[in-house]
């Protein structure tokens, strides 16, 4: 009885009815944890079809290609102090650097004449001074102005914001852990407030950024109904990218106890959000590759239309704790056979335009 409804309301979210927000969270408490899972005689199918579903839903809308796009972490300083990060400001385990912006030049050159035209910027709050950015986006543009660039660098004042938009940046992604705020007091310091958080992304969509969301799942006081919030809150704002990142615990957090996120967990809001979301660009997150070997595969497989490389040079990656944030190479072979076998084909450039005639792409690899 209980398989059957919950495929019911796979179906009708699949057929873009409405779903309260209390069903929603009845089908993620289905893949929170592995008890539930094991609880219930036919989870795995229901988990098959919920994926399959969003599979045939980015084909319908991206067909058969995914994206490729490039990060670098630009520093690893921050001015903040979340409880479940290795880089907030307190850790003081691990030697700090800003890249300059002759570096994150050479960093993106050899991925830029191989055609790819996607690159996003990251940091922490305050990690550069924000007319060192300013300058660093206008020499970027001035060297790649047929480059789409997307800065993460937490939030800053509209001042800022506005003169990083004029110096040519397209896009802005901020980090959220939650949307409840009895939650984010518990994974923040007093003085950072949800509400300057959530002012900053319309704030940015106001001064005219393209904004993406990125939302790290499986961080502890999560359950299954804020992430029914979650869900909500991203269709209601409607964000032009989304990535679901798996909590992977830093041994230099307050949370270095805490279980990672599980991929199945990833994998089935992922799909969630594809059926909720058809025109959403979806990163399938370079973390996805810490906490399974076919990580951005299964990211694939669960409705994401693109894939996010972390190209920050090894000698900076090595500035961070001893976690393994995923595969580095945009021009893997594997990944090359592994999307070819599966009928997918990769593809370099992408013009934001969520519909799919407008798609400006490379050849193919
Ligand atoms: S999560 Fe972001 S804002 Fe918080 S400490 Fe880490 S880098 Fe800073």
């Amino acid at each position: 009885m209980q398989v059957k409804h919950l495929k019911s309301l796979i179906n009708r979210i699949d057929y873009g009815n409405n779903i309260s927000n209390d069903e929603l969270t009845e089908l993620i408490s289905l893949f929170y944890d592995e008890y539930s899972m094991a609880d219930l005689e036919g989870s795995e199918d229901l988990l098959m079809l919920l994926k399959s579903r969003a599979r045939a839903k980015s084909k319908s809308v991206w067909g058969n290609r995914i994206y490729q796009h490039c990060m670098i972490e630009i520093s690893n300083r921050c001015q903040n102090d979340c409880y479940y990060c290795d880089i907030r400001h307190g850790n003081t385990e691990i030697p700090r650097y800003n890249l300059k912006k002759s570096e994150i030049l050479e960093t993106i050159k050899p991925y830029y004449k191989v055609g790819i035209r996607d690159f996003i910027l990251l940091s922490g709050e305050k990690a550069h001074k924000s007319d060192e950015i300013t300058d660093i986006v206008h020499y970027i543009k001035s060297y790649y102005p047929d480059t789409t660039l997307t800065l993460g660098l937490g939030i800053a004042d509209k001042k800022a914001y506005n003169e990083w938009r004029e110096a040519g940046a397209d896009k802005y992604m901020l980090r959220e852990e939650t949307i409840d705020e009895a939650r984010y007091m518990m994974l923040h310091p007093a003085y950072m407030k949800l509400e300057k958080q959530v002012d900053s992304l319309y704030d940015l969509r106001n001064l005219g950024y393209q904004v993406d969301m990125r939302f790290t799942l499986g961080t502890p006081y999560q359950s299954p109904d804020s992430l029914a919030e979650m869900l909500c809150f991203i269709k209601d704002f409607g964000p032009s990218s989304v990535a679901l990142s798996p909590f992977v615990p830093s041994p230099d957090s307050e949370f270095r106890h805490h279980n990672e996120c599980s991929l199945t967990l990833i994998t089935a809001m992922t799909s969630l959000l594809r059926l909720l979301m058809p025109k959403l660009i979806i990163p399938a997150t370079s973390t996805m590759d810490a906490i399974s070997e076919q990580g951005t595969i299964q990211g694939i497989l669960s409705g994401a239309n693109i894939t996010i490389h972390n190209i920050t040079p090894d000698i900076y990656r090595n500035y961070r704790s001893d976690i393994n944030f995923g595969s580095v190479n945009p021009v893997d072979e594997a990944l090359i056979l592994g999307l070819d076998k599966l009928g997918y084909e990769l593809f370099y450039r992408h013009d934001y335009d969520t519909k799919r005639s407008s798609c400006a792409h490379a050849p193919r690899i």
